[in-house]
């Protein structure tokens, strides 16, 4: 087959342990997945979470021990972290039942889910979708797959991110919303899943504003640290 141009190269995660790395086809994202996050953007915490994507061209892949550079996006004067669990899909399927959700999980990730959240707030008053605010370039660093064998007691890990060295997030991942199960049980339904799709799985309460020369670092328990300078 040949093509007009050289088609885009696929998007994949390095595998901790292995040569093999992950070929990425979605990326899926839990809005409002944390109770305290929820309040803190002004809802309840009792609404149920809801899903959106960001293109797979626009992760930010970054090497097991490297540092990666995140340029400060253009159109926003206020860009946010948003510290997050991310489950990688080895085995598709669709509306996957709760109990057999681990079957269809190949490993877990750090990600984050960078956000304009100025534009982000506009398109939510106006009604208008969100792609401008959460799907733009480079809006998704995320670190190597750890795969789940290796990953420990995921549901019960501790997530956490710093800006500088000083704590902006802290919580667990006990206190998702739905559950990492109930999320691949409820996203099942509305796509069908396939080997190769992340899914964000939300960010807990303490988003904020980072600018130019922030280092930002990153961890869920078990799964290492993501490290990503904002750069000019
Ligand atoms: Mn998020």
């Amino acid at each position: 087959m040949s093509f007009v141009f050289e088609p885009t190269p696929t998007v994949s995660l390095p595998v901790v342990g292995q040569p093999e790395r992950f070929p990425v086809r979605r990326v899926y994202c839990v809005g409002r997945n944390y109770e305290e996050h929820a309040k803190e953007m002004g809802f309840t915490g009792r609404e149920p979470p809801f899903f959106f994507l960001k293109p797979a061209d626009s992760l930010v892949v970054v090497e097991a021990g490297q540092t990666g550079g995140m340029p400060y996006p253009s159109l926003t004067k206020n860009l946010h972290h948003e510290i997050e669990l991310v489950v990688a899909i080895g085995v598709g399927g669709k509306n996957i039942q709760a109990a057999d959700a681990d079957k269809h999980i190949y490993g877990y990730a750090v990600g984050l889910d960078m956000t304009r959240r100025d534009l982000q707030n506009e398109m939510k008053k106006q009604g208008r979708p969100w792609c401008i605010g959460k799907a733009f370039d480079e809006s998704g660093p995320i670190g190597p797959i750890t795969r789940k064998e290796q990953a420990g007691d995921v549901n019960n890990a501790e997530i956490s991110l710093q800006v500088n060295g000083v704590d902006r997030q802290r919580s667990t991942v006990a206190k998702l919303i739905w559950n990492i199960a109930e999320t691949i049980e409820h996203l099942s339904t509305a796509w069908e899943l396939q080997p190769g799709d992340l899914i964000f799985t939300g960010t807990p309460e303490g988003v904020a504003a980072v600018v130019q020369g922030d280092q930002l670092v990153g961890q869920v328990a078990g799964l290492g640290s993501l490290t990503i300078d904002i750069q000019k």
